[in-house]
């Protein structure tokens, strides 16, 4: 099986390249791939850089170019919902563009004609990250993640993403990856851990937390790697 791990910043891969330790690097289209063999399977792991567009180009070369048959996304997040802390897991059942707006022309806030405002994450795998937790005994959260091109650190903005959306979190690739995974085929999972509250204090909290947030994030990733690569 071939599986993708994706990030967003070198962060937020740097402990699965730590973990797996031996890998080839692979330049395309502007990135770098790195590629582990583990149990009979193949693991591409990438950054794509921040965004929906870089993340929107990452997962289609995994797909296209690689073949990946499953993706995973490890990284940090914004919390929206006051229940969530710095350090917790929120694992996506959907993801929503909260900056896709033609509403002028009477459409939902997320929405544009031929596509759907909400794209839902792999069952399969929300099963298999549901095992992990118990077994690991950590409180996995799970709910609906908003994408934007923005960095949030506005109350104002945060609770218009929370109450239009339903959002408990928020972040800048996993909706993308979501259109393109739901384009494609392709089972994915998106699993964020919190780094800041997305509020006046984003800033300097998202800079102290960014390391063990995503460290955090994808230690729950490789053990959920484990189960997929036994099954
Ligand atoms: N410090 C970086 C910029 C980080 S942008 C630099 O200077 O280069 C924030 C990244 O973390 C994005 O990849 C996004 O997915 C996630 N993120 C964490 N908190 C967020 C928030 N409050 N709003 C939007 N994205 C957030």
């Amino acid at each position: 099986m071939k599986l993708a791990i994706m990030g967003a910043m070198p962060e937020e891969i740097e402990p699965f390249l730590k973990f797996f330790k031996d890998y080839k690097t692979f330049d395309y289209a502007k990135n770098k791939y790195f590629i582990v063999e583990h149990k009979n399977n193949e693991i591409i792991i990438a950054y794509s850089k921040i965004g929906k567009v870089n993340s929107t180009i990452t997962a289609s070369v995994m797909i296209e170019k690689f073949g990946c048959e499953k993706l995973i996304f490890s990284g940090v997040a914004g919390a929206v919902c006051n229940s969530f802390k710095i350090g917790d897991l929120v694992a996506a059942t959907k993801l929503v563009q909260h900056d896709l707006d033609i509403s002028s022309f009477g459409h939902p806030y997320g929405y544009v004609p031929e596509g759907a405002v909400y794209e839902e994450a792999d069952l399969e795998l929300i099963e298999i990250a549901k095992k992990v937790a118990i077994e690991k005994n950590i409180n996995l959260k799970y709910g609906v993640i908003a994408t934007g091109d923005q960095f949030i650190c506005d109350i104002k903005r945060k609770n218009w993403i929370a109450n239009t959306f339903n959002a408990t979190a928020l972040e800048m690739e996993g909706a993308s990856v979501a259109v393109t995974c739901n384009a494609y085929g392709v089972p994915f999972f998106i699993l964020r851990a919190i780094s800041d509250e997305a509020n006046m204090d984003a800033k300097f909290n998202f800079d102290e937390f960014l390391e063990t947030s995503s460290q955090r994030s994808a230690d729950f990733i490789l053990s959920m790697v484990e189960k997929i690569a036994n099954a």
